[in-house]
């Protein structure tokens, strides 16, 4: 195990700069999503420390050793792959015991690694098998027991539950975070996937446009994230916006959002009265309630079993919220809430937070 360390580091690929400058420090034993949308840079970053990819700029250390210029195989970390990178032609054991054999590792030690491992992973049963009679759950878990085998300083995971369905997704998700819980190996984990981040990170790290754009717990990002980007990417559904005008006097303050209307906001003196700014409320945290001091129809109901989606239009701006009353099923029906204070986001013109 080891701390990995992260300074300005930036990648350019001819001319098209994809990250511009990510400093991170991930602690030895912490497991750190990279999470962000097709394109911003995650994937990137993951290869340039598992030594796929050149870094432009910047220094990679793993446990204190500057590792830029070290080739894949002398960094000590194992990649576990959305595609699993399975040798088709051997067996269960023998594709969990590669990495062991080609350096001449003594038999014994293999196969108390592959038992191990397999133990830890349920494939006890399955190692005399070859991929293609596995299921795609089952290769996963061999691709995470090759590499638990090498006993590496780190493992780096690239969207590894992409290719299985969403209910196994959900069940390797929860293997995953108790297989961390049991070997406290450092882990860095590349998803699109904000719940696979939130449900698996210490920490998680959002980026976007090839920027970080946050550093923090999930309930940190949920509760304060640090712009519109986290804002509208953590969290489902997701946060609703509300752009209007900042209005303070004295002790209370408001949003104009339209001539009809405003709504009471908290004070802040990061805003000057007249200022631009966008207000943010999660779904869930709307409240419903007989005697709101807002109301708006229901355009649409989607029941999700667990509870239901409203959406609603609030001058013109598509709204959603998010209910486990079900007397609130009937689809047109007016309804009446509240927007509360302790429960509002504010964000400036440049979509920076602007509150505690
Ligand atoms: P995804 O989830 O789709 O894989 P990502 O966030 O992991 O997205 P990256 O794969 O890191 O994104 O790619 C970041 C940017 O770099 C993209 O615009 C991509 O087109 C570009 N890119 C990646 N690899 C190369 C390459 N070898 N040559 C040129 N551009 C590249």
């Amino acid at each position: 195990m080891a701390s990995i360390h992260i300074e300005a580091v930036r990648k350019t690929f001819g001319n098209f700069p994809v990250l511009h400058g990510v400093d991170l420090t991930i602690e030895n034993g912490e497991f750190i999503v990279l999470v962000g949308p097709s394109g911003c840079g995650k994937s990137t970053l993951l290869r340039m420390i598992a030594g796929l990819e050149e870094v432009s700029s910047g220094e990679i250390r793993i446990a204190g050793k500057r590792v830029n210029e070290a080739a894949p195989k002398d960094r000590d970390i194992a990649m576990v792959f959305q595609s699993y990178a399975l040798y088709p032609h051997m067996s269960v054991a023998d594709n969990m015991s590669y990495s062991l054999r080609i350096r001449r590792t003594p038999k014994e030690k293999i196969a108390d690694a592959v038992n191990g491992a397999a133990a830890k992973l349920g494939l006890d049963t399955f190692l005399e098998r070859r991929p293609k009679a596995l299921s795609g759950g089952q290769r996963q878990r061999v691709a995470m027991g090759r590499a638990i085998v090498r006993q590496p300083k780190a493992f780096l995971f690239d969207e590894p539950l992409s290719n299985l369905d969403a209910r196994l997704r959900e069940q390797m998700r929860a293997e995953i975070k108790r297989l961390h819980g049991q070997l406290g190996a450092t882990s860095i984990y590349v998803t699109h996937d904000q719940i696979e981040a939130m449900t698996l990170a210490d920490r998680i790290v959002a980026m976007h446009g090839g920027y970080v754009q946050q550093i923090g717990s999930p309930l940190e990002l949920y509760d304060r994230p640090a712009n519109l980007f986290v804002a509208g990417f953590i969290g489902s559904p997701g946060m609703n916006f509300l752009k209007g005008v900042y209005y303070r006097e004295g002790t209370t303050a408001a949003v104009r959002v339209s001539s009809r209307l405003s709504v009471p906001a908290p004070v802040t003196t990061q805003l000057s009265s007249g200022a631009e700014v966008t207000l943010g409320i999660r779904p869930e945290h709307v409240a419903l309630t007989s005697e709101g001091r807002f109301s708006a129809s229901v355009d649409l109901v989607e029941p999700t079993g667990f509870g239901v989606i409203l959406h609603l239009s609030i001058d013109g701006v598509a709204f959603k919220v998010f209910t486990q009353d079900r007397a609130t099923l009937v689809p047109a029906k007016e309804i009446s809430f509240d927007l509360p204070l302790e429960r509002l986001h504010l964000f400036n013109a440049e979509g920076v937070r602007v509150i505690d």
